[in-house]
C-alpha cells in the first residue's frame, strides 16, 4: 500500500552563476554496470532525467518533481538553508521526508529535528550524513539513509589529483602560465615525485580501498589504519602495511589521505598533536569530512611548515565564511565540496535517491546498506562505519557565508 500524501522538502546548491546550463561538455557519460565490490547500481523502477545532466543544483532537482508530483505529493526544493528565516526552517516545520546533499549540507541538527515532528525520512544524495543529528534521529525514529558507493570512485578519482597537485606543485605551475610567466625555477621549487614516497590512508573502506588501489601502480609504498582489517589477500595484492593506530601511520607517511566518516570518533583526529607526528613537510588530503581536521592546527601546520601542503574539498562548516583560514593559508590545493558531485556521480544518487523514495513510498524496505539509521538504532551501513551521537555543532556558522556571483 502506497503512502499518505507527503511533504518533501528538499535542499540543493545554487544553479551556476551563468544560468542552468543549456548545453554539456560531453554527450553521454559511461554506463557502469555494477561497483568494484560487486554491489549492484542504483535500480529504481524509472528516472525522468537525463544521465550527465546537472541533477545536483535547485533547477535539476534530482529529477524527482514529475515522480513525486504525479503521485500527489508535495515538493519543495531550495537553496536557502541557513541563517534566521531560511525556508529550509520555515518548511521543515511540516515535512515528512528531507532530502539533502553532503556537498550543500541541510544541517538536520537537534533543533531542527525537534521542530518537525513529522518528520520520519533523511535521505542524503549522496554518502556521508554527519550532517544529520544522529542522536536526534536515533531518539525519534527517523530513518537516515545515503546512496552508498554511488560517488566513492568519483572521489577517490579526486584524492589521486589532489596527492599529485600538492606533492608536483601543479596549481602554481598553472597560476604561472596564467599570469605570462616561464618561472621554472619558481614552478619546481616545492615539486617533487610521488615515486618512491609512502603514502598512508586513514580508513580502508570503499573510498580509502579505491584511493590505494589506484595508488598501488604509481610505486610508492602503501599504509592503512581501519577498525577492521583488510581481507589478507587485499594486503598481499597491493603490499599494504596494516597499523593499529592512525599515530603510528602517520609517523611514517609522507602522505597521508583521509577517507572515514566524521562521526564523535573521528571529530579533530587531525588537531595539532596528530599533526605534530607527522615528518615535517608531509601532505594531507582530506576528502572526508572538514571537520575530522582541527582547522587551526591545519593552517598554523602550513605556515610553520610542518605540512608541506593540504588539500581536499570538505569544511566545516559548509559553506565555509569568508574569513575561514582556508581560504588563505599557503600551499593548499583546496576546491569547494566537489568531488563526490561531478555529473557522473549525480546520475547515480539521484536514481538511489529516487530508489529510497519508491521504497519508502511503496512500503518496501530499503536496501541494507544505503541504511545508516533505523527503527531507532544504527542499522546496514550507518552500524559498521558510524558511532551514535552527533557531529552537527557548530553548523550554524554556515550563516555567515555571503555569495560571490
Ligand atoms: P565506507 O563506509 O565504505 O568506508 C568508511 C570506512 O571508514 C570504513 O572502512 C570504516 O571502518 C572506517 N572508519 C570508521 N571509523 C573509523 C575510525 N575511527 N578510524 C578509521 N577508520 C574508520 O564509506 P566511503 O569510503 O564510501 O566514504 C567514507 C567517507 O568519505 C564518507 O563517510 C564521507 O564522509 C566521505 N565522502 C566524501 C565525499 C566527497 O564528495 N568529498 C563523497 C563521499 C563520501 P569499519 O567500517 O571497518 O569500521
Amino acid at each position: 500500500m502506497s503512502r499518505e500524501k507527503l511533504k518533501v522538502v528538499c535542499v540543493l546548491y545554487d544553479d551556476p552563476v551563468e544560468g542552468y546550463p543549456k548545453t554539456y561538455a560531453r554527450d553521454s557519460i559511461p554506463k557502469l554496470e555494477k561497483y568494484p565490490d560487486g554491489q549492484t547500481m542504483p535500480s529504481p523502477e524509472n528516472i525522468d532525467f537525463t544521465p550527465g545532466q546537472l541533477l545536483g543544483s535547485v533547477s535539476g532537482e534530482l529529477g524527482l518533481r514529475k515522480f513525486l508530483e504525479e503521485r500527489g505529493h508535495t515538493f519543495i526544493v531550495t537553496s536557502s538553508k541557513d541563517g534566521d528565516n531560511s525556508v529550509l526552517d520555515k518548511e521543515i516545520i511540516d515535512a515528512d521526508v528531507v532530502i539533502s546533499q553532503p556537498f550543500f549540507p541541510a544541517y538536520l541538527t537537534a533543533d531542527r529535528v525537534a521542530k518537525s515532528p513529522k518528520l520520519k525520512l533523511a535521505i542524503t544524495a549522496g554518502i556521508g550524513s554527519d550532517h544529520v543529528d544522529l542522536q536526534s534521529a536515533i531518539d525519534r525514529k527517523i530513518t537516515v539513509a545515503e546512496v552508498t558507493f554511488c560517488n566513492s570512485i568519483s572521489v577517490s578519482e579526486h584524492v589521486v589529483m589532489m596527492i599529485l597537485s600538492l606533492v608536483r606543485n601543479y596549481i602554481p605551475m598553472y597560476n604561472w602560465v596564467v599570469k605570462g610567466g616561464w618561472n621554472i625555477a619558481d614552478c619546481i621549487s616545492r615539486s617533487y615525485d610521488l615515486e618512491g614516497m609512502q603514502v598512508g590512508s586513514v580508513a580502508s573502506g570503499r573510498i580509502g580501498l579505491a584511493v590505494l588501489r589506484r595508488l598501488h601502480p604509481f610505486d610508492v609504498t602503501l599504509h592503512y589504519f581501519d577498525r577492521h582489517r583488510l581481507p589478507n589477500s587485499v594486503e598481499k595484492e597491493l603490499n599494504l602495511t596494516f597499523h593499529d593506530s592512525v599515530e603510528s601511520m602517520v609517523r611514517v607517511c609522507d602522505v597521508v589521505t583521509i577517507n572515514c566518516p566524521l562521526h564523535p570518533e573521528t571529530e579533530h583526529l587531525f588537531d595539532e598533536k596528530m599533526i605534530g607526528l607527522m615528518k615535517r613537510g608531509s601532505y594531507i588530503v582530506n576528502t572526508a569530512r572538514g571537520k575530522i581536521c582541527d582547522k587551526d592546527a591545519i593552517a598554523n601546520a602550513l605556515e610553520t611548515g610542518q605540512l608541506a601542503g593540504y588539500a581536499g574539498d570538505v569544511w566545516f562548516p559548509q559553506p565555509p565564511p569568508q574569513d575561514h583560514p582556508w581560504r588563505s593559508m599557503p600551499n593548499h590545493a583546496m576546491t569547494p565540496h566537489t568531488s563526490g558531485t561531478s555529473l557522473s556521480a549525480q546520475a547515480r544518487y539521484a536514481a538511489g535517491v529516487r530508489e529510497i523514495l519508491e521504497c519508502y513510498l511503496d512500503n518496501k524496505p530499503i536496501r541494507d546498506e544505503y541504511l545508516i539509521v533505523d527503527g531507532g538504532a544504527l542499522a546496514g551501513t550507518g552500524k559498521h562505519s558510524y558511532s551514535e551521537g552527533s557531529a552537527t555543532s557548530g553548523s550554524e556558522e554556515a550563516a555567515k557565508f555571503k555569495k560571490i556571483n
